[in-house]
């Protein structure tokens, strides 16, 4: 399943009511690779936490397909997240104690019985793509690099049909970042999945199909960016 993004007037505010982001219109085709840029504290992240329901004081529309997120309560929303999205933390989040395929298999132990096989299914097969052989050590022994495909395994353990990366090569020495543009670039393709991705990374922008740029909270025109 594929999933078009329409969004319409939406206002990210601070708890204190300060306004973090304001975005008029943003269309993003099912499956589209999509960069954002800007400069650090322009609202990037906010937008990208926005995007699947993660910022609490939003208001106006992001639709997903048929789907308003922001008029669905928060259970709903958090099903919507399980079911449709995968996101790649900047800093992992990983469980430090728990192994590759754990961490990376975490959805099935809080998901539907039926999705669980599937899904563990899933991260095997995402594992050994990513070249993480050793899946049953745990993760306190991984490397920059490894830990953030154990990070990418786990976003795309459910199948879900967009991923959201937050400075995903950012920890990463330029070797590993490069071996994780491509993965990442290359199973969004492969897999038809709408990825978007904050990022500094000039090689990983250049990869991307379009790259939207947020100044001071917000959408500069993206003329001359695709
Ligand atoms: P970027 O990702 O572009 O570096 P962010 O989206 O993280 O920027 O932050 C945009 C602005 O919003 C910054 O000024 C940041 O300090 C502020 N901000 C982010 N989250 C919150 C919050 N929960 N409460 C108050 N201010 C916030």
């Amino acid at each position: 399943m594929t999933l078009p993004l329409t969004l319409r007037n939406l206002t990210v505010r601070a708890s204190n009511g300060r306004v973090l982001l304001n975005v008029d219109d943003l269309e993003i085709r099912p499956g589209e690779a999509v960069g954002i840029r800007g400069p650090s504290g322009a609202g990037k992240s906010t937008l990208l936490y926005a995007l699947c329901g993660l910022q609490p004081n939003s208001t106006g529309e992001i639709r997903w397909g048929e789907t308003d997120i922001l008029s669905l309560g928060e259970g709903q929303r958090a099903k919507f997240r399980r079911e449709n999205v995968g996101i790649i933390f900047q800093d992992f989040l990983l469980f430090e104690e728990l192994t590759a395929l754990g961490n990376a298999a975490l959805a099935a132990a809080f998901g539907e019985k039926k999705r669980r096989r599937p899904i563990r299914a899933n991260v095997e097969r995402m594992l050994g793509h990513l070249g993480i052989e050793d899946m049953t050590r745990s993760v306190d022994s991984f490397s920059g690099g490894e830990r953030q495909r154990v990070a990418i395994a786990r976003a795309l353990a459910g199948d879900p049909a967009i991923i959201l990366a937050d400075e995903p090569t950012a920890s990463l020495d330029r070797e590993a970042a490069d071996r994780l543009i491509s993965d990442l670039t290359d199973l969004a393709r492969e897999e038809n999945k709408t990825f978007i991705a904050v990022s500094h990374d000039l090689k990983l922008l250049d990869r991307m199909d379009r790259v939207i740029e947020i100044i001071d909270g917000r959408l500069a025109p993206e003329a001359g960016n695709d």
